[in-house]
């Protein structure tokens, strides 16, 4: 069995330590060289010593060290490697002859790089990091795999590819109006209006929110005559209608051409894709490529974190989803009572029901982009003032808010100590269950600037569970996450907000976590379609706020027989006719 040692360089501190890695090894108790002192004065693994006992992963005090058993991982299947301690990839997706597959796996573990490689923007160096890398020997290790014809026709140019970048929010630089950017002709005319964007075509760039952004870049990407089409996290800025939306052009796209797509939203993924290769590893240390699976087997092997064929172990726990029965005896008690409110903008008038948030409740905050959310939020959190109505006095609110801004060059770790010097800020709680739940560890020294859009979300989440409050109110939580992340989010803040008897709102798009992490929803909506008023209306019942959602959306959900997470129907199946027959959108039975 092959093993993969890693020392997480930056968590070593061999002065500070007894060398308690090698001390207790048994194979250097035996006399064999398997941890030796490296020229960089840190400990080195040696693989094909190791008998992974793990007796140093336990022993070390800074969690510096972590072997891993990946039987298919061996060394003649690195792809890619950037450098003697850098990042490997083992093995490459197959993009199909026609139609979708997904990529699914945490952030750092090499989707993005996988992209590049099979775009040919960067040729794979096999793991010879240290000579240029040739199509030749890519081509001589491929021959034979189905791989084969793909890179033969990228490394003689044959291949035309097109690439929905990730970040899209970077496009709000470029000097050029929406159509301008999009392309010329009769394609991109096309293109622009299929993403809804034709009433917009003439406006620069910078003046486009980051849904019509995201947007702009699916229109390019559709208007690009291709062979081979990249899809980068399609979904970031997108409210549930435009999330469906896009799938469904993506999905037509799929139906004459290869479509590869990164995407976190795993209701989304699940909807959009036919197959899915999942992606496991060590962030920055490396990842592999697991062959294609079929999408529900992919999502479900996913969620409980276990790949049988290779029998690898990539999550401790699985996922495990709840259907939502009506509490028993009514709703629990009300913890806060909030009024009507109002918000008058020149061009936006908000409306919001009376409503009250039970205690040990956490309620999400759902509906299409530019409906109000964010305004009700910044009202409750006092950040914006009602023009009618006052939110309740005297309850104690910790803010997360949607847009996050490094301001100061510290780290997270001087943040938390900084603000543990007021009593709004339980030091104890963020060390002891936000940091680890939020896997932040690593990241405790780094200054906020320099942190990934994921890690600072993280972050942000993790200062604002850590002030005692008697309602949490987190704006878009899940963006820059990846999936394991969400989920991992959703438990933490449903516990926290069940165990300390507090309530919680979180406004966010991703029904997986949604699901997971709420009791109740608000729903949010345009009267009559009228895009000049919001109303906010709620909280329902998980099943009435999204059926009321859903019925909006046009599409319905069914429950995964095996693991209970929610399914987009395919349109037009017996079981999405018989729900919507029913006006049942969401089923909480098992399928
Ligand atoms: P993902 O898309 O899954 O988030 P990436 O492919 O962007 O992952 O990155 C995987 C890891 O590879 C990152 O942790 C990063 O450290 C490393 N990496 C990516 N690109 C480079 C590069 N050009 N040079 C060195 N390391 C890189
Ligand atoms: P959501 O969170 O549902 O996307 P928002 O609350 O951000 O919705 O915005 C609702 C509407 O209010 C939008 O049309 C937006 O342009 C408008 N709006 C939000 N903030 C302001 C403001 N400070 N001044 C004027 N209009 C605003």
């Amino acid at each position: 069995m092959a093993r993969i040692a890693i020392l997480l360089s930056e968590r070593c501190h061999p002065k500070e330590c007894q060398w308690e890695c090698q001390a207790y090894c048994p194979p250097v108790r035996m006399g064999q060289e398997c941890i030796v002192e490296g020229p960089l004065g840190k400990p080195v693994i040696s693989e094909s010593l190791c008998i992974g006992c793990g007796i140093c992963v336990h022993k070390c005090p800074f969690d510096a060290i972590k072997i891993l058993n990946t039987p298919e991982a061996d060394p003649s299947e690195i792809v890619h490697r950037y450098g003697y301690n850098g990042f490997r990839l083992y093995r490459l997706p197959l993009p199909p002859t026609t139609g979708i597959t997904g990529l699914l796996g945490p952030n750092g573990t090499g989707k993005s790089s996988a992209l590049r490689l099979l775009a040919g923007t960067e040729v794979p160096n096999l793991g010879e990091y240290d000579r240029p890398a040739t199509w030749e020997r890519v081509l001589a290790r491929f021959r034979g795999t189905a791989l084969f014809g793909h890179l033969e026709r990228l490394s003689r140019g044959e291949l035309r590819t097109a690439l929905k970048p990730q970040y899209v929010d970077r496009l709000a630089q470029e000097p050029a109006t929406v159509l301008g950017y999009v392309g010329d002709g009769a394609a991109a005319q096309a293109a622009v209006a299929r993403v809804g964007l034709e009433s917009r075509k003439d406006r620069p760039l910078s003046e486009l929110s980051g849904g019509e952004l995201q947007l702009v870049a699916l229109a390019r990407l559709l208007a690009t005559d291709a062979d081979l089409y990249f899809v980068d996290e399609p979904s970031s800025y997108l409210d549930i209608v435009h999330r469906l939306k896009v799938a469904r052009l993506l999905r037509e796209l799929g139906e004459t051409k290869s479509v590869l797509v990164v995407e976190h939203d795993l209701a989304l993924l699940d909807y959009l894709a036919d197959t899915a290769h999942l992606i496991y590893g060590v962030p920055a240390a490396f990842g592999v490529v697991t062959h294609p699976l079929a999408m529900r087997a992919a999502i479900n092997t996913y969620l409980t974190g276990y790949l049988k064929d290779e029998n690898v172990r990539f999550r401790e726990e699985p996922v495990a989803f709840v259907a939502h029965p009506p509490r028993r005896g009514g709703r629990p008690d009300a913890l806060v009572r909030f009024p009507a409110l109002t918000k008058q903008y020149p061009e936006f008038l908000l409306a919001t029901e009376a409503g009250e948030l039970a205690r040990g409740e956490t309620v999400g905050i759902v509906g299409p982009n530019a409906t109000g959310k964010t305004t009700f939020v910044r009202m409750l959190a006092g950040a914006e003032a009602a023009t009618s109505g006052a939110p309740p006095a005297g309850v104690s609110v910790s803010y997360k808010p949607q847009y996050l801004k490094a301001t100061s060059a510290s780290s997270l770790r001087d943040r938390a100590a900084a603000l543990a010097e007021e009593p709004t800020f339980d030091a104890r709680r963020f060390e002891r269950e936000l940091v680890p739940g939020l896997h932040l560890d690593e990241v405790l020294d780094v200054a906020l600037p320099d942190l990934s859009g994921g890690e600072l979300q993280r972050a942000a989440v993790a200062l604002a569970l850590a002030r005692p409050a008697t309602l949490y109110l987190l704006d878009e939580p899940s963006a820059y996450l990846d999936a394991d992340e969400r989920m991992a989010m959703a438990r933490l803040l449903r516990r926290q907000v069940e165990r300390q008897a507090c309530s919680a709102l979180v406004a966010d798009h991703d029904v997986y976590f949604l699901d997971l992490a709420c009791d109740a929803l608000m729903v949010f909506r345009h009267p009559d379609g009228d895009p000049g008023r919001g109303a906010g209306d709620g909280p329902f019942a998980m099943r009435e706020g999204m059926n009321r959602l859903l019925a909006g959306v046009d599409v319905t959900f069914r429950r995964d027989a095996e693991t209970r997470r929610p399914r987009i129907n395919r349109e037009g199946s017996a079981l999405d006719r018989e729900q919507r027959a029913k006006g049942e959108f969401y089923y909480d039975v098992p399928a």
